[in-house]
């Protein structure tokens, strides 16, 4: 290995891959773990949006469920093909995985609508095909 790049914090690369510095990280880690988790959750409180995706993705690892990647930026531009509701036309606040996950809808853009919190519950895990689809 020929060098090492300086990180932002001026730690060298190969100081980082050290033994020393893990075990090091991870006592820091271990007496400061209230305080990271609260960032964790302030940054989530900050970040809504962002949280969905997290929300929505270990949702989908959990259950298994086919999944084609996708950023926050790609589901912006997805959600904002529909105008409301996909069900009901009204505002929406909630992301529907129109072939739900539970009956083997994948966790992909395609599947991914705009739907209102009482549409939402109403449809629940239903799937009646592609023609359920039409209200
Ligand atoms: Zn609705």
């Amino acid at each position: 290995m020929t060098g090492t790049r300086p990180t932002p914090t001026g730690i060298g690369q190969r100081y980082q891959q050290t033994e020393k510095y893990r075990a090091a990280r991870k006592r820091h880690y271990e007496k400061n773990r209230e305080a990271h988790l609260e960032r964790v959750r302030q940054w989530f409180q900050d970040n809504p949006e962002k949280k969905r995706v997290y929300d929505q993705e270990r949702r989908a690892r959990l259950i298994n469920a086919p999944a084609v990647p996708f950023t926050a930026v790609e589901l912006d531009a997805r959600l904002s093909m529909f105008p409301g509701c996909w069900v009901c036309g009204g505002d929406w606040d909630c992301i529907d995985h129109v072939k739900p996950l539970a009956a083997g809808g994948s966790h992909m853009l395609s599947n991914l609508r705009p739907i209102c919190r009482p549409c939402n519950s109403r449809k629940h895990a239903k799937w009646d095909g592609v023609e359920g689809l039409v209200a």
